[in-house]
């Protein structure tokens, strides 16, 4: 018989899929792959409705409806302070997941070397892969996640073609500072790299911390792919909603990669999110405050367990350190969690290129509700004695 090719055997399926498999199973509480339980904003469900009846059911243009690519360009422009052309600065893809392997397949060439933060989201490591790419890892060091100049230096020095940068990050909840990324900036200047971003937390960052778009800063729109979706800002991660955002000559080929990839993201869908992104400023305000008060009260909940956890600055995710409650690994408490307690979370050593078995992530975009039963059920590890 035939067999798969062989760059298959280096990853394995997604792990966050996976927990989200075996917690349905198990009917737990699913803290793991990380989506709201929420709806959506009324005029998006309202705007959804209307595209269902209007005429857009066949393929858009490939590299996204213009419709949405003007109202994205525009939103872009509010909170980012870049002018983008709509017809020259963007791909519309399906999810920022898309987004993520288009950059890839458009920055590197087979053998090419892509620096990626460990811990990091685990496509990267697999978009990376099927691009013939390999990844560099430099190490986030706990508790704080920050990186050590130094490494990255290092990782620089072997000549990579890209760094990617998630950030606010999944799954540390780090947001990078403006000092941190000018040094990410200035050595991807030096060594002449792509900066190639994943940005999909933009909106839910705590205070005092503040996002900072790569793109935006002085020099760094040529070098820099912006990948981006809209399923956390809108709380709409079915719709698959994406895009690629950079400099007009890396867009000419990302669009051919996106095309003979999947043609394009469902058409009814990019009409009905122009409302999304017609929604004014106070949207995403409130949409910063409600995660805020969701973090307040899921790390109460952590901090009644008794069990040490990074406070995130960003996203909605928070990797807890489970090691007290004795178990092997952190897969084997990870599957004790969705059976005997009922809470599933993802095992961090999925996130990390270093043999780490300490963290499991838990996420926290879920209504009050949903958090609380959670808490009552994590109760328990707290009575362990962890
Ligand atoms: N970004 C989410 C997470 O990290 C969802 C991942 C996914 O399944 N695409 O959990």
């Amino acid at each position: 018989m035939p067999t798969t090719a062989t760059r298959l055997s280096v990853f394995t399926e997604s792990v966050i899929r996976g927990m989200t498999r075996l917690s349905n199973q198990h009917g737990a509480i699913n803290l793991s792959q990380g989506f709201p339980d929420f709806a959506p904003h009324p005029e998006l469900t309202a705007a959804l409705e209307k595209a269902a009846h209007s005429d857009c059911h066949q393929y858009a243009v490939t590299w996204g409806a213009p419709r949405f690519r003007a109202a994205l360009a525009r939103k872009i422009r509010s909170f980012a302070g870049i002018d983008l052309d709509p017809d020259a600065h963007l791909v519309v893809t399906c999810g920022s997941t898309e987004a993520m392997m288009v950059a890839m397949m458009t920055a590197c060439n087979p053998g090419d070397r892509v620096i990626v933060f460990s811990p990091f989201y685990e496509n990267y490591a697999a978009d990376a892969i099927l691009s013939g790419a390999e990844p560099v890892y430099v190490p986030l060091h706990p508790p704080g996640f920050g990186f050590d100049p130094d490494e990255l230096r290092r990782a620089f020095r072997l000549g990579p073609k890209a760094i990617v940068v998630c950030n606010p990050s999944n799954p540390t909840g780090k947001v990078f500072t403006r000092e941190e990324l000018g040094l990410i900036l200035a050595l991807a200047e030096e060594h002449d790299a792509f900066v190639i971003t994943d940005e999909p937390y933009e909106h839910i960052v705590y205070e005092p911390h503040r996002h900072e778009y790569v793109a935006a800063m002085p020099g760094a729109f040529e070098r820099t792919i912006t990948c981006n979706s809209l399923s956390k800002t809108y709380s709409i991660t079915g719709w698959r909603l994406g895009y690629v955002q950079a400099a007009p000559h890396v867009i000419a080929q990302a669009r051919k990669v996106h095309d003979f990839l999947t043609i394009g993201a469902a058409a009814p869908l990019q009409e009905a999110a122009v409302a999304g992104l017609e929604l004014p400023h106070s949207y995403y305000t409130g949409l910063g405050e409600l995660y805020a008060r969701k973090r307040d009260l899921f790390l109460g909940i952590l901090r009644r367990t008794g069990l040490p956890f990074t406070e995130p600055q960003g996203a909605y995710y928070v990797m807890v350190d489970v090691s007290a409650l004795g178990f092997a690994t952190d897969t084997a408490a990870a599957e004790w969690l969705v059976r005997e307690v009922g809470v599933a979370g993802v095992p961090g050593s999925s996130f990390f290129r270093e043999p780490e078995h300490r963290y499991i992530r838990f996420h926290f975009a879920k209504r009050e509700e949903t958090l609380l039963a959670a808490g009552e059920r994590l109760a328990r590890l707290g009575r362990l004695g962890a």
